[in-house]
């Protein structure tokens, strides 16, 4: 191993070393590949097609292919819908700010008890002239960007060259909105963005773009490389804010100053870079450099402002979890203590708005500890790594968006007939694009809206009228717009499509339709559609399709839930995890849905828009790689308008790659996230369809409509579980549903999956440790002499009560920033990251003391090390303990000894006991080991295979709390002699390893601990949830009452028993019908075979003995019994052990019905379930319990009085009709 220092200094760039990277590459990641130029060039031979110069440049720089079949028939169109959307978003999104300041400024004047302290500065800011005007700046944000890119645009027609940042910043622009939430430090950043923007304004003024100003240059040369590195900058600042924006709350408060900071590192960027362009553009005017300095003096005082508005900008619940932290002892207190953060992490602030709603949900995802996992990862992640981590993701929506820019330009298909809007109108329906709309209109006299039911009844009149007249006007020259191909569609312009119809007018569902609208639904029909054609699959078309999506959904996850048993058992939890978090959720849709069969004549006339669509969100989709992270990226994929519109189609999409997945899943070990991301792509499409909902109730609502009513019809029932489905997804009606089910073949899939193409991260087994390659940084070399003595790769061993205490530890120590510091960071073997960090001290007798702490990423406790430097500087050792004052236990670090070898050392022990011994000893074995490891000796593999079996069920063990003092003195020895990356390896298993006793999602109602092993359910109570308990003698025998019982639940009551782990929605149903059918036929075998013994006495009894004792549990023999007396009474027998079964004993519900599998409780109970035959350990059982008597007693006195009671009342009736009789009077 070469020595540290020996390392060539510049063998790679910079930027693979985080730790080394500076601010300027940190912030120009994303860097397109073409210059400014050369984009230039490029956008200026479009022979005569006007094309938008800024999107252009921007776009081609970035991705070539998107811009060839670009034809553009208006350069404005994109940003005169970008100001379409704008004031779309306007509804919704300013008026949200002002609201939210609103409630920032109450609840800074509030007083917030321990908040306080933070409070009052942030008072006095606002309160501030300047900060008002920042503030202003803030609130109007979203109005005043789209007329800057307007007037922008103008402005790069005339110096195209400065189309590179413009496009960058419309597209990083249009991002930021569709992220719609109103984080203040971003938008003071977008501020800041759009003032260096505006100073481009000023090139307005050189009018001659080939004019030379001083020195020879054209405005282009000078500034081009400034534009571009602007462009850059620009798509950089972008990334950081998304990669802001996606972190939690809680993340956001704790890493606030760290994340501040690099956020704020663009409000200087972009300041300079408006100072850079101001100067430019004087120095080539000849303008004063005066007169710039002046301006610049100006703005530079409103960037201090902006720069203490962006420090005073927090949100009102992020004052209140800063609160709550500082509660808990503050930002490291917190991060350090798991039980605080998990606790942070179950608190709701009051003050969350719809992102804490998310947050929630995501709760409900994943369990408390995976979630506290993730929370762990984010919080010690640096920012420049989160950023970097986001980048792959945010680039794919800079793509997603150039694609929809460039579809917006596509899409102004211009329809035949079409009308051509004038700048002078009469009235409102002069802004009418379709002919036939825009006569109605104007014969109605409509205004700017009309009540959507008015608006149809009208429409179908207007088209039954024109049939009508173009019949009597047969062969007469009688021009209308209705073809004899159309005339079809007619049929389903009714009352009874009335609704539908309606819908996709008004795509607010505002009861109304406007003038926008109605060009909003004619323009965006399909090329070479009618009117009439587009309004038939509104009316049916869209139902149709979705009932075809929702069967093809219904399929998919059939075959899904029938693929379980195949799944790897190392995939076996995610798969179980995936499926009880979509599964539920799609439920909800697919089922409360109301599907339509028609022609298949009829599903022709839609397929080519039908196909197009799933074309185009099949293309969304893999562009984001099948990975929707935020909402922003969903409606990228979606596109604008209702999420109704394509949910089934989108989920169709995003469930057949999971089933792909799951394929995958059968034959090799999948990344434990990749299930996870696909469940979460999911629910972000399940939160839009539920935001939807919420705005159609909110809708309803102010349109005092029942919303139960409207849900019953809105959207073909679509949102109708969505707003009730307590009955639906009721104990009671689970027990009565029957799902599609199917065999999974795997045959009859198709062959040829690429597993690379579908899965998002390398396989499970690839991701061990990174090895990470050690560098000398910059830092390094300035270091002082004492501090470069301790840096490079350590690896070492750590002792306490034993030697080691655990695995062994590797880091690499760097030159902090102070050149008298030193630190590292890597990843322990068990995974947890850690970081070390130290200095020194110099003795009087001139020996250097080390002394540093390793702090880790939460969960572990800090650890603090004395040490010196011996054997040359090769070898750092000395004392450690869990204070900075009391360190008791020892540590060995050696530099240039490898792992390998390092692993056939004996412990200090042997070597107090006999020095030369132990040294001649760890020689002798580190020679064999390296031998036998070169040659790949079979002992050798044998003895680390061996080594790994036993760590395993170490830490399984551990994982239950059972370790005991020989198990952890046999992890010493075993980590002791692995590497550091052997360790790591090991854990990596433990992780896909499915543990043999598998975890139900359920928790025993006895004591309500999660149920492991076999679950009990009680299929006699009948209550609001099923009654589980664990198959634990004391949980077994428990009687619970709950609120939800009528009757509380006994012992008595007969059980079915599961051991795999049930999808609630889907098995329950399934294993209750199942297990009545079963306990009924196994109490008849078994009365029948009492009933026999009884009558036949004890010849047959004692035959059966016989017979029991020479089957010895065989399973022929069982079976050849069991057929041999089925002639006669079927005596059931066990079909493990084959001894008679009686009450109780276990009867399987899976195996076929006539196979009748008994298992006698001994033998369940004793093998954890077993395996005989067809039978498997997996099948669930149905417990056969003795009828008490108590209980039937109780019945049949209940039911004997009824019975008498019933009598009694036919009695008295026939008593009646006698008197009755007798007073009659004779029929004379
Ligand atoms: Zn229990
Ligand atoms: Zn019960
Ligand atoms: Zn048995
Ligand atoms: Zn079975």
């Amino acid at each position: 191993m070469p020595g540290f220092f020996n390392e060539p200094e510049d063998t790679s760039p910079a930027t693979s070393d985080p730790a080394t990277q500076d601010y300027e590459a940190a912030v120009s990641m994303p860097t397109p590949q073409v210059s400014a130029s050369d984009a230039l060039a490029k956008g200026g031979s479009k022979g005569g097609v006007q094309l938008a110069p800024a999107v252009v440049a921007f776009e081609e720089s970035r991705d070539k292919g998107l811009v060839g079949s670009k034809r553009l028939d208006n350069a404005f169109h994109a940003v005169t819908s970008a100001q379409e959307d704008f004031n779309a978003y306007n509804g919704t999104t300013s008026r949200g700010i002002v609201n939210k300041s609103g409630d920032m400024i109450s609840a800074i004047t509030t007083d917030v008890g321990d908040a306080q302290s933070a409070l009052s500065p942030l008072k006095s800011a606002y309160e501030s002239e300047a900060m008002k005007t920042i503030r202003d700046g803030v609130n109007t944000l979203v109005n005043s960007l789209p007329g800057l890119i307007k007037a922008l645009d103008e402005v790069a027609k005339l110096h195209p060259f400065i189309g590179i940042a413009v496009g960058a910043f419309r597209i990083v622009v249009e991002l930021d909105l569709k992220r719609r939430d109103n984080d203040k430090k971003i938008a003071s950043l977008f501020l800041e963005m759009k003032d260096m923007m505006e100073a481009l304004l000023q090139l307005d003024n050189i009018k001659d773009r080939d004019a030379v100003g001083p020195g020879g240059m054209t405005i282009e040369a000078r500034m081009q490389n400034l534009v571009k590195q602007t462009a850059d900058d620009i798509t950089a600042c972008g990334n950081a804010c998304d990669t802001y924006a996606k972190k939690r709350l809680i993340v956001k408060v704790i890493k606030g100053s760290v994340r501040d900071s690099t956020l704020k590192n663009y409000i200087d960027i972009f300041a300079k870079r408006r100072k850079d362009f101001t100067f430019a553009l004087a120095i080539h005017t000849g303008a004063g450099v005066d007169d710039a300095n002046r301006k610049l003096d100006t703005l530079d005082n409103k960037m201090d402002a902006i720069l203490e508005f962006f420090a005073k900008a927090v949100s009102p619940e992020q004052q209140e979890m800063a609160a709550l932290v500082q509660k808990r002892g503050g930002s490291m207190a917190v991060m350090g203590s798991r039980d605080a953060l998990s606790e942070l992490l179950r608190l709701k602030p009051t003050a969350a708005a719809k992102h804490g709603e998310r947050e929630a949900s995501q709760r409900n995802i994943h369990s408390d500890e995976d979630d506290l996992e993730s929370l762990r990862i984010e919080l010690f992640e640096s920012p420049a790594a989160a950023i970097r981590n986001n980048l792959e993701v945010f680039e794919r929506k800079l793509k997603m968006q150039q694609r929809v820019f460039a579809e917006e330009m596509r899409g102004m298909v211009h329809h035949e007939g079409d009308r051509v809007i004038d700048a002078v109108t009469s009235g409102p329906h002069d802004r009418i694009i379709d002919p036939d709309i825009h006569e109605i209109w104007k014969e109605m006299r409509w205004r700017g809206h009309v009540k959507a039911r008015h608006f149809v009844l009208t429409l179908r009149d207007y088209y039954r009228q024109q049939i009508e007249t173009k019949k009597r006007a047969r062969g007469e020259s009688f021009i209308t717009s209705i073809h004899d191909d159309d005339e079809w569609a007619l049929e389903w312009i009714n009352i009874n499509r009335l609704q539908a119809i309606a819908e996709a007018f008004d795509d607010d569902a505002s009861g109304f339709i406007t003038i926008a609208e109605v060009n909003q639904f004619t323009s965006s029909r399909p090329k070479g559609w009618s009117l009439l054609h587009w309004l038939a699959y509104w009316a049916i078309g869209w139902q149709m399709t979705a009932t075809y999506y929702r069967d093809k959904i219904n399929d998919l996850f059939a075959q899904m839930f029938a693929m379980r048993p195949r799944i790897h058992s190392a995939n076996a939890e995610a798969v179980l995890k995936y499926l009880l978090v979509v599964y539920k959720r799609s439920v909800k849709f697919t089922s409360s849905f109301n599907g339509t069969y028609q022609a298949d004549s009829l599903k022709a006339r839609f397929q080519s828009y039908m196909d197009a669509e799933e074309q185009r969100l099949r293309e969304g989709l893999e562009t984001v790689r099948y990975d929707i992270d935020a909402m922003d990226t969903l409606t990228l994929v979606t596109g604008p308008g209702r999420i109704e519109k394509s949910l089934f189609a989108l989920l169709y999409l995003l469930l057949k790659r999971d089933h792909q997945i799951f394929r995958l899943c059968q034959k090799m070990i999948v990344h434990k996230d990749e299930l996870w991301d696909a469940a979460d792509t999911i629910m972000w499409v399940y939160d839009a369809a539920v935001n939807r909902y919420d705005d159609l109730k909110e809708l309803f609502k102010q349109q005092r409509a029942d919303p139960v009513q409207q849900f019953k019809s809105y959207a073909s029932e679509l949102f109708n579980y969505c707003h009730d489905s307590t009955e639906f997804f009721s104990l009671e009606n689970l027990r009565k549903l029957e799902w599609t089910e199917c065999e999974y073949v795997e045959e009859n899939e198709e062959q040829n999956i690429d597993s690379k193409i579908i899965l998002n991260y390398p396989s499970a087994v690839h991701n061990l440790c990174s090895i990470t390659e050690d560098i000398v940084s910059n830092g390094d070399t300035l270091a002082d002499n004492d501090v470069k003595s301790i840096l490079g790769r350590w690896y070492g061993l750590i002792g306490a009560e034993r030697w080691p205490v655990t695995a062994i530890v590797s880091f690499c120590f760097h030159a902090s920033a102070d050149a008298n510091t030193y630190e590292a960071s890597d990843v322990a073997a068990h995974g947890t990251g850690y970081t070390v960090h130290g200095g020194y001290i110099k003795k009087d007798d001139g020996t250097v003391e080390y002394n540093f702490s390793r702090t880790y990423m939460a969960r572990l406790r800090q650890s603090y090390f004395t040490g010196t430097l011996d054997g040359d500087g090769e070898r750092l050792s000395g004392s450690w303990g869990y204070s900075e004052t009391e360190k008791p236990y020892r540590f060995m670090f050696w530099k240039n000894v490898p792992p390998e070898t390092l692993i056939a050392r004996p412990p200090p022990s042997e070597f107090e006991e006999n020095k030369t011994k132990a040294l001649w000893k760890y020689a002798l074995t580190a020679a064999h080991n390296e031998a036998r490891r070169k040659l790949f000796s079979w002992s050798y593999i044998k003895e680390r295979r061996a080594i790994r079996k036993e760590y395993l069920e170490l830490l399984e063990r551990e994982t239950d709390d059972l370790n005991t003092t020989t198990d952890f003195d046999r992890f010493a020895v075993l980590e002791r002699t692995s590497t550091c990356e052997d360790v790591r390896r090991f854990y990596v298993s433990r992780d896909y390893h499915q543990r043999p006793v598998p975890t139900h999602f359920a928790r025993c109602d006895a004591c309500r601990e999660l149920i492991r092993g076999a679950r009990l359910i009680c299929i006699d109570c009948r209550g609001k949830d099923t009654l589980d308990l664990c198959d634990k003698p004391a949980c077994r025998e428990a009687t619970k009452t709950r609120e939800d019982l009528t009757q509380p639940h006994l012992p008595t009551h007969a059980f079915a028993k599961a051991r795999r782990v049930l999808n609630h929605i889907r098995d329950y149903g399934k294993l209750i019908r199942l297990s009545d059918a079963g306990l009924e036929r196994a109490r008849q075998l078994l009365d029948g075979a009492a009933r026999a013994r009884e009558a036949t006495g004890d010849s047959k009894i004692a035959q059966s003995k016989t017979e029991t004792k020479s089957a010895g549990g065989s399973r022929e023999e069982a079976d050849t019994m069991g057929s041999g007396t089925s002639t006669t009474v079927t005596q059931p027998v066990c079909v493990s052990c084959s001894s008679k079964v009686s009450y109780p004993c276990w009867y399987c519900v899976d195996c076929p019905a006539d196979a009748n599998i008994f298992v006698c409780n001994n033998c369940d109970e004793k093998n954890g379930g077993i395996t005989v035959g067809e039978h498997l350990n997996t099948h669930s059982l149905v417990s056969c319990k003795v009828r008490v008597a108590e209980d039937s007693v109780e019945k049949s006195t209940e039911q004997r009085l009824s019975a008498v009671e019933s009598k009694l009342t036919v009695l008295t009736a026939q008593i009646e009709k006698l008197m009755e009789l007798m007073a009659a009077p004779r029929p004379s």
